[in-house]
């Protein structure tokens, strides 16, 4: 993936999380309560689930090191 502020080739990394899904939730909102599970507002990232190696979800998530930006794609 390119940059779009650069368009410098990105670093492909991923954004480690526990029981729930990486997402992105809106202020004023609250995660779920339950493991597995996404917020009501919630927009799931694009989620690796890995119980034994990475101990949960893993998030894809691209890094531009020139401009300090992760770009983190969505599920939906
Ligand atoms: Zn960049």
């Amino acid at each position: 993936m390119k940059c779009p502020y650069c368009q410098e080739e990105m670093q492909l990394g991923y954004i480690p999380n526990g029981g729930q899904p990486v997402q992105w939730i809106p202020n004023g909102e609250r995660p779920s309560v339950l493991s597995f599970s996404i917020a009501e507002q919630g927009v799931p990232l694009i989620n690796q689930f890995k119980p034994f190696k990475a101990n949960g979800y893993k998030a894809e998530a691209h890094y531009c090191s020139n401009c300090k930006v992760i770009i983190a794609p969505t599920k939906n």
